[in-house]
């Protein structure tokens, strides 16, 4: 009972403290000791009872019992091995076996095949029922024995194959199991009165708890641990409460001291302990560059201090990770986020970030921004190859790399436009002249001579934006684009202003544009009766306070800035209202020509929005015409002529406008399906070669019609260019010969009467 008992109170304390977190192995313990105290109480139950039903009973379940908790040690023995020999411990077969068993056990009372009860008398007057086997009991030993093997062959195993650590573990439960069935034997074999193995389950059962749960060896954690540190990527030194080294692993040693000597550590620790308080020291971390063997190596450093249970400084520990390959991969992007892989400059963003910087740093410095850029240098790419033109750029960076010096800053800004920020005092056209006859040297030949032009631009307002004094070296470069020998131009009060006026333009463009301050011009455009055909649809800023600005002052600027597709969108609408309106009053034979700008095929969808126009205003498409000047084709030439195609389509008529002015007209007459051909009479001085220029006018005149064009003759503005002109074959002509552009109210009185 008192076996049963210690049975029971591992079971609780196991089952409580570590099965659930154990499972298996916990669960097959549980079970072995839930069955160990059945077994032991019915067996002191057959041994005290003094009824032979009873008893009888008694010693059927204490059989039964044994077979089940050699099948859970069984279970228990793989769990905590993990060695299976599934063929000799196939459960279902054992468990069928034990069925069977102990249904012969539990039929015995009928039969007694396998035992009967006999009265043993005790040395005192007590007796009890012992038991003698008969034939069928040998079948449940011989399947016992079968089990014990299996059991002793998986520990006995596990024994030999584990490391000298672990053997304790599984040596332990094999002895304690051999003495079990030893004093079993006994019992069964040499006549025993009482089985005293029974007793001994309660020790077995500490035995398997404590090993199997409990025991976790000292000395292998130690092991564990040694050889984890001494793996560690990173160097590991310990020093105890006086300063005396007592540990520093194979990381340690290879770095600070091949010789392994200690006292090395010990001289270095005492050297960083110096001028600090000792006690104040507390735990930190930081990063250092150490030089080892010639090599630099960069490590982040961690001091700890280690305290003990009550508080009592027990030594410490210094970590060193080598974070030299992070540290270079870091400074590595850092370069090449800021740099310019062709030339070494800076780029763009680092450079305008490093003005920033330097001019806030030297308040009493003066400071100037030259730019410079190599004049058409699409045509050195074109001529000398691009590896030649890279050759180039890395050259120019080279010589400004010589001729400024520290203090100074530079830049690629992009392909041929480079950035120097340097102090005003530093600066010589003398210092400019001589670099830039240094690179431009570098590529002149025979047939090509580059030219390399240069701004500046003095910084006054310091916390201006980079950008602005960048855009001012340039402007003062765009002053002199037409000179052709090396040149340097600056910034000065004319270009300020110039530039001033522009920002002025765009910052008050949104607001004019909602008050209304623009207006649609309409210009005549006659057909060779004089009758007015058409008309040009021409904007006019009217200004509260400067007038009337013409369209050259800010339309390039709105469309350098991409704003120009509002006004478009804005100018397009009047004159689609118009024409609506023309129509009411019974003028449905006269059509307007708006411009399209080429930015605009890029910020609005121009067929949504043309479209929508004429079905808002119910107007017939053919009589808004579309100009468009060769400028779309500079980029994205198929995505324009797709927008082009579905306009003309939808039954837009489309202008060629400014037709002669660039290099690609013949190339539009070629690819875009226009109705109208316009030329500016401007494009073909007269008065010079006279003759030849009339030829060309007939012949571009001869060629529309050919591709069933008709052709506008614009700016025409003497009697002699019209008299010349009605024999041509020309349809339409406009210019100040017949009127100006006029407001719409102006147009309508004087045309539509
Ligand atoms: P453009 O499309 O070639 O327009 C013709 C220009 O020639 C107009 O200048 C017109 O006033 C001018 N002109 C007319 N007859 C004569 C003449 O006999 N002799 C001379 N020398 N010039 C004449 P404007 O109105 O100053 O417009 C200049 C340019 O601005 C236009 O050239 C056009 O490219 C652009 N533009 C005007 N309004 C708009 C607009 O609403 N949107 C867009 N995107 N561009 C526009
Ligand atoms: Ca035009
Ligand atoms: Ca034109």
């Amino acid at each position: 009972m008192l076996t049963a008992f210690v049975l029971l109170a591992c079971a609780v304390y196991i089952g409580t403290k570590h099965a659930i977190k154990n499972s298996k192995l916990g669960i097959s313990i549980i079970q072995l000791f839930v069955v160990g105290i059945i077994t032991c109480v019915a067996y002191t139950f057959a041994i005290a009872t003094k009824d032979v039903r009873q008893s009888e009973m008694g010693y059927a379940v204490y059989f039964a019992g044994v077979d089940w908790i050699l099948i859970t040690f069984v279970f228990y023995a793989r769990q905590y091995t993990k060695i299976w020999l599934d063929n000799y411990a196939s459960p279902l077969i054992t468990t069928t076996i034990a069925v069977l068993d102990n249904i012969s056990l539990f039929t015995n009372y009928k039969w007694h095949h396998a035992f009967t009860l006999e009265k043993r008398e005790l040395p005192t007057t007590e007796w009890f029922y012992g038991f003698k086997i008969h034939d069928y009991y040998y079948v449940h030993l011989i399947f016992c024995y079968i089990l014990v093997a299996i059991i002793i062959a998986i520990l006995f195993k596990k024994t030999i194959q584990t490391s000298g650590f672990h053997r304790n573990r599984y040596f332990a439960i094999l002895v304690m199991f051999i003495g079990i069935i030893l004093l079993n034997v006994l019992y069964l074999f040499f006549d025993f009165p009482v089985d005293v193995s029974i007793c001994f389950y309660a020790v077995a059962a500490i035995f398997v708890g404590y090993y199997s749960i409990l025991y976790n060896p000292k000395t292998f954690v130690e092991y564990m641990l040694t050889t984890i540190t001494e793996r560690m990527d990173c160097a590991l030194i310990s020093f105890d409460e006086n300063d005396t080294c007592i540990y520093s692993n194979q990381f340690a040693n290879r770095m600070f001291c091949p010789t392994g000597d200690k006292r090395v550590f010990e001289e270095r620790f005492r050297k960083w302990k110096e001028g600090r308080e000792s006690n104040s020291i507390a735990n930190t971390s930081w990063n250092e560059v150490y030089n080892i063997n010639g090599d630099e190596y960069r490590f982040d450093i961690h001091f700890n201090k280690i305290y003990d249970k009550k508080g009592y400084y027990c030594g410490c520990y210094m970590s060193f990770y080598d974070v030299t390959g992070d540290f270079i991969a870091y400074e590595e992007e850092k370069y090449r986020n800021s740099h310019d892989a062709l030339t070494g400059a800076l780029n763009r963003e680092a450079f305008f970030e490093e003005v920033k910087a330097i001019l806030h740093e030297n308040i009493g410095v003066e400071y100037v921004m030259v730019c410079c850029n190599i004049k058409g240098f699409k045509l050195v790419n074109d001529m000398f190859g691009a590896e030649e033109a890279d050759r180039l750029l890395i050259r120019c960076a080279e010589v400004i790399r010589e001729k400024i010096q520290p203090g100074a800053t530079y830049a690629r800004l992009e392909s041929d436009k480079f950035a120097i920020l340097l102090p005003k005092s530093r600066y010589t056209e003398e210092l400019f002249y001589t670099g830039m006859n240094q690179v431009s040297n570098f590529l002149n030949n025979a047939q090509y001579r580059m030219v390399i032009l240069m701004g500046v631009y003095e910084i006054y307002d310091r916390d201006a934006p980079v950008i602005s004094m960048v855009d001012g070296a340039f402007l003062a470069i765009d002053s002199i684009k037409n000179n052709y020998k090396n040149s340097i131009a600056y910034y000065g009060d004319m270009l300020r202003r110039e530039y001033l006026s522009e920002q002025k333009i765009v910052g008050e463009f949104e607001e004019a544009l909602q008050t209304g301050q623009f207006a649609m011009f309409l210009q005549p455009v006659v057909n060779m009766d004089k009758k007015v055909a058409l008309a040009e649809a021409l904007v006019r800023w009217i200004h509260p306070d400067r007038g009337i600005i013409a369209p050259i002052s800010f339309i390039p600027l709105l469309e350098k800035t991409g704003y120009i597709y509002k006004l478009d969108m804005y100018i397009w609408e009047q004159a689609v209202k118009r024409l609506a309106y023309w129509a009411s009053m019974g003028h449905d034979d006269i059509s307007i020509s708006v411009n399209i700008s080429v930015k605009d095929f890029y910020y609005v969808d121009l067929y949504e929005c043309l479209v929508g126009l004429v079905e808002k205003y119910n107007v017939p498409p053919e009589r808004l015409k579309l100009e468009i000047t060769e400028t779309i084709f500079m980029t994205e030439k198929e995505r324009q002529l797709e927008i082009i195609n579905s306009l003309k389509e939808y039954g837009f008529l489309i202008e060629i406008d400014d037709f002669g002015s660039g290099y690609s007209s013949l190339n539009m007459l070629k690819e875009v399906p226009a109705d109208i051909l316009k030329m500016d009479m401007a494009f073909l001085s007269m008065d010079g070669n006279a003759n030849k220029g009339r030829k060309i006018v007939n012949t571009i005149i001869a060629l529309a019609k050919a591709l069933d064009m008709l052709v506008v003759i614009e700016g025409v503005e003497t009697q002699e260019q019209v008299d010349y002109l009605v024999g041509t074959g020309a349809d339409y002509l406009q210019g100040y010969y017949f009127d100006k552009p006029l407001p719409v109210k102006r147009f309508e009185e004087t045309y539509l009467l």
